[in-house]
């Protein structure tokens, strides 16, 4: 039976050491702002908004709200975040993604200094954790970091298959493992052999965004398995992208669904505000 690698568990930890740092850094005078932008009303991304405004409150950082309409231009768009890169105490921006059609996310994400860019997508941020320069790390491969270093996980020379390679979960998180001194392997939608590839990984980190797609024939005896997918199944429960009840017999430890991934994501971004407060 595998070890359960308890998301909301270490995501808590994380968020109360963050709360007593944000509470030296006022009394050292260091405070700042996290600027929250919403364009239209995808009730996912309303949520996503929510929990973060709420961890903010927790740690004891402001956050600023900026619900706009589905209409709003792109041009408007790229002067709120121009305004607010010029604002002092604002020293997070945060764009949830993804935005309607008619704006140009790419144009979006790069508007945003990389001074403030709290989710670590701006082409310099990505730049700096590639060469290993200081920077802003993208959240949900940073969180799975944690998760994989609080759990005692060891990465250094581990045989780590990541399945993806989108730019806000695969590339970064093979990066971070190779930082990490693992041994990586990035799997995508072309790549042959995907099951016997995967039952090679000492930590197979699943980020393939299918329901319940990896079942124990990609699982290697005692692996380490990282379950970052997020969907609702045919009975509007959670699920991941990885088939738990089968795989689960078989790893040495896995992430459930709630309960992994998914709460270090928010927490990591606490941390990069807090990050920015302190080096600012
Ligand atoms: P994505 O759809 O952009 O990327 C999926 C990747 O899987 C692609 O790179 C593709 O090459 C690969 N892929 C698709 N089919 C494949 C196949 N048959 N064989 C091998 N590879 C295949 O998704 P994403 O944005 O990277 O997100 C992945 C999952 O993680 C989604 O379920 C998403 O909801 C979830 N997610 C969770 C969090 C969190 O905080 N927990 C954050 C971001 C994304």
């Amino acid at each position: 039976m595998a070890k359960l690698i308890d998301g909301k568990k270490i995501s808590q930890e994380i968020k109360d050491e963050l709360k007593e740092k944000v509470a030296s850094l006022k009394a050292e005078g260091k405070t700042g702002t996290l600027a929250v932008i919403q364009v239209g009303e995808d009730p996912a991304s309303s949520v996503y908004v929510r929990n973060k405004k709420n961890a903010c409150a927790y740690i004891g950082i402001e956050s600023l709200a900026y619900e706009l309409p589905e209409n709003t231009t792109e041009e408007e768009l790229l002067k709120l975040i121009d305004e607010l890169n010029e604002k002092d105490e604002v020293k997070g921006i945060l764009v949830q993604l993804p935005l309607p059609a008619h704006i140009c996310e790419d144009k979006v994400i790069q508007a945003i200094s990389p001074k403030k860019d709290v989710d670590g997508f701006h082409p310099q941020s990505v730049g700096a954790m590639t060469i290993g320069e200081k920077g802003f790390l993208s959240c949900t491969p940073a969180g799975i970091i944690q998760l994989l270093k609080r759990s005692n996980v060891d990465i250094e020379g581990k045989h780590c298959v990541v399945i993806g390679r989108s730019n806000i979960v695969g590339k970064p998180m093979a990066l971070l493992m190779l930082r990490e001194n693992a041994t990586v392997t990035i799997a995508h939608s072309r790549t042959k052999n995907l099951p016997e590839l995967c039952k090679q990984a000492d930590i197979l980190i699943v980020a393939i965004g299918k329901p319940r797609f990896i079942g124990a024939e990609y699982v290697k005896e005692g692996a380490v398995v990282i379950d970052v997918g997020i969907h609702r199944d045919e009975n509007n429960k959670l699920c991941g992208d990885v088939k738990f009840e089968e795989v689960e017999p078989i790893a040495s430890a896995i992430t459930p669904v709630p309960g992994g991934v998914g709460p270090m994501t928010i927490a990591m971004l606490m941390s990069n505000c807090v990050q920015s407060i302190e080096e600012d």
